[in-house]
């Protein structure tokens, strides 16, 4: 048979990988059962998918009762037919199949997590979590400059505030506002949730729901190398909040902003202080140097929603990557309706038949929302990558890998070199001053990102480990914010209040280290496929990392694409080292790429005499638990 020559190839090929697995004899009769098993169930997993997906894109497309019901309805269907299939798994035995591909669908379809629970639990906990998404999708805030006004969203009307207002008190009030409304009320329903998924944890003999999410990164010590990375670029993230700091107190003065402690995140131009690049005019390292208006540019050109799409849709495919499908733009919701309630944060979607892929997103023309479009299509080429592989396979082997797709096109679309090239502006070679203010704005998202993305699971964790008691997990929260970035709530808060809603992917129950791995990935990837494009060399003053643009190369699309087609069929490892040369999430080329900045940050918040560094918050009983260890 055709198929087993193939498959004995692979293997053999995989003997010289550092996980390859013996061979065995892949055509005896249990293994060509086995597979015809697995082929029969991957197409009624699709299915399955097929059916959540479109009822979970009817809901965030449409936020009603009755489309919340019938999603419900699909997933609690669904996962008494998974939990059916991983028994039956479990009773077989494919997991000790003499066939590594066996073993390793076996594997993953016998990881149940929530579809261990029995019906009404299950239903119960659905319920907890999908409360949490409507109330997040449904808030609105009173106008701090006509009270009664109540109608305000985050996206666009909080977020225009936070991004334009240098009013510190309107600041606080938009930041209370939201968390006194998305996050408090969901205290309830986000205890249900962490009872239940503990509940489900235990079922399926994982310690917590922390270690049912972490195997996903299959190495069990894929934690300790998270808080290792995480030290390693501390010192980077407090020249840079030293610096901010500095500014920010030049700007508001000493009563806003003292000289040393947390900085209150109202101050930082984003809802949760996870990236500060909107106040870019307030910190220009050489304001002298001004950065071109992208945005301004953008309306002068008279850029459209469907413009920034395209764009993206272009970069692809001048890889010579798939093209987005006729069916992506009729049936995705690229700017937010006026008619229906829809969940605004963005997500791309993939309905697993026909190559039927979208984004939901509430998109406006700007550089943050021209970030966005690349990233979320970033997932979408991932789906279209890997649609070839069963339904098992249908992901990333490592979650970040998913996140970091769209990130890695981003780097070069936003450089220099690229902007000048779609006639953004006007210079693609930078001068030394210029470079420092560009590589500040990068950093104003890259590197402020990672003690929040570290932060927001840290969190979880303690609180799925039980090693947060119930009695502070407001407080809990602000300590790990604090002692992790050095940022605080703009006003005291206590176990009264409930911040963590406030933030989409706590309510929406996504993992979220994944995005934290995500910036560490994306520039290992960047690296390795700025060299295939010929575009960085290492030590070349011309060829940097911080001005490479792929765009155009096949070369470098050729690996990329190879790469995203494995899909989640093999450990990250092997398909990391295939791709980059790599076997482990490694830091150096973030480093690399930010290096100039770096050096820059060291001597001029010494030439200042800036301090760095903060102390324990304020903004929280002094009673709180302990500082967390990293
Ligand atoms: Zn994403």
């Amino acid at each position: 048979m055709g198929g087993c020559k193939i498959t004995v190839l692979l293997l053999v090929m995989m003997l010289w990988l550092p996980h390859g697995l013996s061979m065995g004899n892949t055509c005896s009769a249990s293994v060509l059962e086995a597979r015809r098993f697995f082929e029969l169930q991957n197409e009624q997993l699709r299915r399955r998918f097929h059916e959540e997906f479109l009822s979970g894109y009817n809901y965030n497309t449409n936020v009603t009762e009755a489309n919340r019901q019938a999603m419900i309805e699909v997933y609690v269907r669904n996962a008494e037919l998974n939990k059916r299939l991983a028994q039956e798994i479990k009773a077989s035995d494919y997991i000790q199949s003499e066939d590594a591909d066996i073993r390793r669908q076996a594997d993953h379809l016998s990881k149940l997590g929530a579809s261990a629970l029995n019906a009404d639990d299950y239903l119960t906990l659905q319920n907890a979590i999908s409360s949490m998404q409507t109330n997040y999708a449904t808030t609105t805030v009173c106008s701090y400059t006509n009270r009664s006004d109540c109608s305000l969203t985050l996206e666009p009307h909080i977020q225009e505030r936070l991004s334009h207002s240098r009013d510190p008190a309107e600041l606080a009030w938009y930041w209370r506002e939201w968390h006194d409304k998305s996050g408090t009320p969901m205290r309830e329903n986000f205890a249900e949730y962490v009872r239940l998924t503990r509940k489900a944890s235990q079922l399926n003999g994982h310690r917590s729901y922390a270690d049912y999410w972490v195997q996903f990164y299959e190495d069990p010590d894929f934690e300790r190398q998270l808080d290792a990375t995480f030290k390693q670029l501390l010192p980077f993230y407090r020249q840079l909040h030293g610096y901010v700091r500095y500014r920010l107190r030049q700007h508001y003065g000493p009563d806003v902003m003292p000289a040393e402690g947390n900085i209150p995140i109202s101050l930082l131009g984003n809802m949760w202080g996870q990236s500060w690049n909107e106040l870019l005019d307030l910190f220009t390292p050489y304001p002298e140097k001004p950065f071109v208006d992208v945005k301004a540019e953008m309306e002068k050109q008279g850029y459209t929603v469907q413009k920034l799409f395209e764009l993206g849709d272009q970069f692809f495919q001048s890889l010579g990557m798939r093209a987005l499908p006729s069916s992506f733009w009729n049936l995705s919701v690229l700017t937010r309706p006026d008619d229906r309630q829809v969940v605004c944060h963005a997500s791309a979607w993939d309905f697993y038949q026909d190559s039927d892929v979208r984004i939901k997103m509430c998109t406006e023309v700007d550089t943050h929302y021209f970030y966005v479009v690349h990233h979320e299509l970033g997932h979408i080429q991932y789906y279209l990558q890997y649609e070839q592989q069963p339904a098992v396979y249908r992901g990333a082997p490592n979650p970040g890998f998913h996140e970091a797709v769209g990130d890695v096109i981003a780097l070069s679309v936003m450089s220099a070199k690229h902007l000048k090239a779609i006639g953004l502006i006007e210079n693609g070679r930078l001068d030394e001053k210029s470079r420092i203010n560009q590589l500040f704005k990068q950093a104003l998202s890259k590197i402020v990102f990672l003690p929040f993305g570290y932060a927001v699971d840290k969190y979880r964790y303690a609180v799925f480990r039980n090693e947060l008691d119930e009695s502070q997990w407001n407080c809990g929260f602000w300590q790990m914010r604090s002692e992790f970035g050095g940022v605080e709530p703009p006003v005291f808060r206590t176990e009264k209040d409930f911040d963590p809603p406030a933030k989409y992917h706590i309510d929406a129950d996504v993992e979220y280290l994944r995005y934290f791995a995500a910036h560490i990935f994306q520039f290992q990837f960047h690296k390795a496929l700025c060299r295939k494009a010929g575009q960085y060399e290492p030590n070349s003053s011309r060829l940097t990392l911080d001005n490479c643009d792929i765009f155009g190369s096949k070369a470098a699309g050729r690996s990329l694409s190879q790469f995203l087609s494995k899909g989640n069929s093999r450990h990250w490892k092997e398909v990391l080292e295939e791709f980059t040369g790599e076997t482990e999430m490694d830091p150096a080329a973030l480093l690399e790429y930010f290096e100039p900045l770096y050096q820059w940050l060291k001597q001029e918040n010494s030439r200042l005499g800036v301090p760095l560094g903060w102390g324990p918050t304020d903004k929280i009983p002094s009673d709180c638990c302990g500082t967390f260890s990293t």
